[in-house]
């Protein structure tokens, strides 16, 4: 069997390993008889399957007991809209800080739901480092970053903001990808397609004490306390995605938990930042050094008919999804936690070949 080499932004790669453990149960998951997404959710055997992937995530990314974790459902783009709708009341300011398209659809969320301030913001740039200069206040609703910037490639190293506000950070695209300060953030999101599993899970870790901050009138389902009373078992969770993230889970801390995972992914991103950094300029990197995404490695060539040209050749070759979101062209080579190294050695040699061959 052939796998391909999977460089998707999102839904992306999954570890061979999950996949073939997920077939091999698929249709008689723990001696029930069924699969796993023929089980009831109200069943023992799910139940068990639900309780282990939130001690998992407990356990991996260290989240201490004042905080909840929740299974919901919509996206990371469902939360741009839940977090005002919760967090962002009348006579309050919520804080974004821009660094990239997926912020810009989080702050477009809040305002139509609130008072809202940009307290940093690249985009004069072309979104090709993480702003420096932060504007927060102990009196904003909340701070709201997104840790990596999936489309334009750049990714918080440190997290230097400093408020009394409460932090929120949108993390689809960079979630156990490295050892995380958890303490740091009131509340974290992401999507489970590029780090955690397939689409149809959304993670929210979250501290309690945010609740309180919800107004009553909210639509049942829009506020989190209602998921977080019931276990995110107050309506059907989508309990394939939630075993399959308990899969990728159990293979993460095999595989030495965040911070193995982040020795890996490091060693990875440097194969394919080493070989613009020494192009000569044939490569393009689009963000700057000290910004730079172990996640997403955004480059173009000198010209588009170069880009074109990388981009059909690398498709001959076997290589997936390495064209650059549609906003903003170029290539692009998302390299999650699930890419392999061996994917990316073999899109260094492509690389360094097609230069050879092009310059
Ligand atoms: C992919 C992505 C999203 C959108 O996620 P959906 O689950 O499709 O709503 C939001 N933010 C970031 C950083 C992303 O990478």
């Amino acid at each position: 069997m052939k796998r391909a080499h999977n460089f998707n932004a999102g839904p992306a790669a999954l570890p061979l390993e999950v996949l073939e453990k997920a077939q091999s149960e698929l249709t008689n998951f723990n001696n029930t008889g069924m699969s796993v997404m023929e089980l009831s959710h109200r069943s023992k055997e799910y139940e068990e399957v639900h309780n282990e992937t939130i001690d998992l995530l407990k356990e991996l990314i260290r989240i201490p007991e004042e905080y909840d974790v929740l299974f919901l459902q919509g996206g990371a783009s469902l939360q741009f809209a839940m977090i005002p709708m919760n967090f962002l009341r009348e006579g309050q300011t919520a804080n974004y800080i821009l660094s990239g398209s997926w912020s810009e659809k989080a702050l477009k969320e809040a305002k139509l739901l609130g008072e809202t301030k940009i307290g940093g913001s690249s985009k004069e740039d072309n979104y090709t480092y993480i702003p420096n200069e932060i504007d927060v206040s102990d009196d904003d609703a909340y701070v709201h970053i997104t840790s990596n910037n999936t489309i334009f490639g750049t990714q918080w190293q440190d997290f230097h903001i400093e408020t009394k506000a409460p932090l929120i950070a949108d993390m689809s695209s960079d979630i156990l990808s490295r050892p995380l300060p958890i303490e740091k953030f009131s509340l974290i999101y992401a999507g489970a397609q590029k780090n955690l599993g397939p689409s149809g899970v959304t993670v929210v870790i979250m501290k309690k004490e945010l609740h309180e901050k919800t107004p009553e009138n909210l639509p049942t389902l829009l506020k989190y306390s209602t998921h977080a009373d019931k276990n995110s078992l107050y309506h059907t969770p989508p309990t394939f995605a939630i075993y399959m993230l308990n899969l990728v889970l159990k293979w993460v801390k095999e595989n030495g938990g965040p911070e193995g995972i982040e020795q890996r992914n490091k060693e990875k991103a440097e194969l394919l930042y080493d070989v613009i950094d020494r192009s000569n300029g044939f490569y393009i990197g689009h963000a700057e050094k000290e910004s730079r995404s172990n996640m997403n490695v955004t480059f173009n060539l000198q010209s588009e008919t170069l880009n074109q040209r990388f981009l059909e050749e690398a498709k001959e070759k076997g290589f997936v999804g390495l064209n650059g979101h549609r906003s903003v062209g170029g290539c692009r080579a998302s390299i999650y936690n699930a890419v392999t190294k061996e994917s990316c050695e073999a899109l260094r040699d492509f690389m360094i070949d097609f230069q050879n061959k092009n310059q």
